[in-house]
């Protein structure tokens, strides 16, 4: 990869090497049972991502509660992956176990809906500012089943990403833009696309709003689908003013506005939505809205919800590629709404950004001593360090900014030190559990990690 900061490349592999090696050493019973999973499990792993950890072997758990996890070694850590935001709840809360254990005994799935569903979706609807939902099995079902309904709806053929966006297994939107700047590629790891993604799908950078007018005024767009903040190839924050420019020209053009809150609800307990005063047209979120139990869900503008329901879209959607057989299942919607009224309080947020607002300025206290050329960005209860001086813009000059190496070290280094952050990126995640101590056990380790770094 390209070195784009001042770190000795000769250095860092030595440390690196040293790291890997006190990995090994520290964790033999991982070891053993990676080797052994092997024997039923492709790459020894229940699903592929488990592989992306840094080490030799990935760490096997044995139990996670609140802000921390104990591997099989009996490490405990300080988790601030989080399960990649699937655990922002922290692990393990205790009110929706209850709702999980009172919910078991009276069924688990029903194909009919139960007392919980109602006010599940009317949290959902108080905290996004739109009135009618529908629930699927995770953040990528809802994004999939949107763009369907969405394509349906305005006769369209495409849909509108940004450049190194992420928004799960969607077919569409595994594209990223040429070199070119103007066409439109499969991504790197766009496994056997069924079609060409530039017969699908337009991609645009962040911020660059001369390009989107551009794609837009094509006409044939009928969803631009947007975090509020790039989150899955750093922190990438909007430009004052994007967001009112992105829904004016998606409205002049008779696109819908999708916004995925899957990672922004780090935000705040109605993600960047309510935090920033957004107006979609479908909210599109999962993750951690059941505190662990596979949930999406999507959210409609009364306006949408009246042309879905119109005609014969929602009439044939069960067999047209919206569905989940278990989808708005009771153990699912009893997990929603005790998570959403118990666990992601607004109290609950304001000590998640208290923590983040620690863990931030720790960060910059070691750049900034260091005199570093890295940068650390804010995004509510969510913080992510970066290389290079300032932020970048777009996902672009986030993808040139990343170097592979130094973050593989960073995340082995943070390991061996009992600290958990996200394997993609070093990105962390404060959950209502996160304490000071476990702040201040990164805050340590980085400084120690920076200090090795530049002798
Ligand atoms: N949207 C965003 C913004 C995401 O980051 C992700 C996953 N990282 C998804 C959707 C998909 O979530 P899932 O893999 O749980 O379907």
């Amino acid at each position: 990869s390209a070195a784009p900061t001042s770190i000795d490349r000769d250095r860092l592999a030595t440390l690196f090497a040293a790291e890997r090696a006190r990995f090994a050493e520290q964790h033999p019973a991982s070891r053993a049972l990676h080797e052994q999973a092997g024997g039923a499990l492709l790459s020894g792993v229940p699903m592929n991502w488990m592989t992306r950890w840094p080490g030799d072997f990935p760490l096997f758990a044995r139990a996670a509660q609140g802000s921390h996890v104990t591997d099989v070694d009996g490490r405990d850590y300080t988790d601030f992956c989080l399960g990649d935001t699937g655990a922002m709840t922290g692990h393990a809360p205790a009110p929706t176990l209850a709702a999980i254990a009172e919910q078991s005994a009276r069924g688990l799935t029903l194909m009919l809906p139960t007392e919980q569903a109602a006010p599940a979706g009317e949290e959902l609807a108080r905290r996004f500012g739109l009135p009618l939902w529908q629930f699927t099995l995770s953040a990528s079902d809802a994004n999939r089943f949107v763009l369907r309904l969405a394509r349906q709806l305005t006769g369209r053929p495409k849909v509108l990403v940004f450049n190194h966006c992420y928004h799960g297994s969607v077919d569409e939107t595994v594209a990223r833009l040429g070199d070119d700047g103007l066409t439109v590629e499969p991504r790197h790891g766009n496994i056997g696309p069924a079609v060409d993604p530039a017969q699908t799908t337009r991609v645009v950078e962040f911020n660059d709003l001369a390009a989107l007018e551009r794609e837009l005024a094509a006409g044939d767009v009928a969803a631009v689908l947007a975090e509020p903040a790039l989150t899955n190839i750093g922190i990438v924050l909007p430009d004052p003013g994007y967001h009112d420019e992105l829904r004016r020209l998606t409205r002049a053009h008779g696109t819908l506005l999708v916004i995925d809150e899957t990672h922004t609800l780090c935000c705040g307990p109605g993600g960047a939505t309510a935090a920033w005063g957004l107006e979609p047209d479908v909210v599109t979120i999962g993750k951690p809205i059941a505190g662990g139990i596979p949930t999406g869900a999507y959210g409609l503008t009364a306006a949408v919800a009246e042309r879905v329901l119109a005609g014969t879209v929602w009439d044939a959607a069960d067999v047209g590629g919206v569905g989940g057989t278990l989808a708005g299942n009771p153990l699912q919607l009893a997990a929603v709404r005790a998570t959403l009224e118990q666990v992601l309080t607004d109290d609950a947020y304001a000590h998640m950004v208290a923590m983040a607002e620690r863990f931030t300025a720790g960060v910059q206290e070691t750049i900034d001593s260091a005199g570093l050329d890295w940068h650390v960005t804010r995004l509510g209860c969510r913080v992510e360090y970066m290389f290079g001086a300032r932020p970048a813009r777009s996902g672009g000059e986030a993808a040139a900014a990343f170097d592979a190496e130094l973050d593989a070290y960073l995340h082995l280094h943070m390991l061996n030190r009992d600290v958990l952050m996200t394997p993609f990126h070093m990105m962390a995640l404060m959950c209502p559990a996160t304490s000071v101590a476990d702040v201040d056990r990164h805050t340590a380790a980085f400084a120690e990690a920076v200090a090795a770094l530049t002798g």
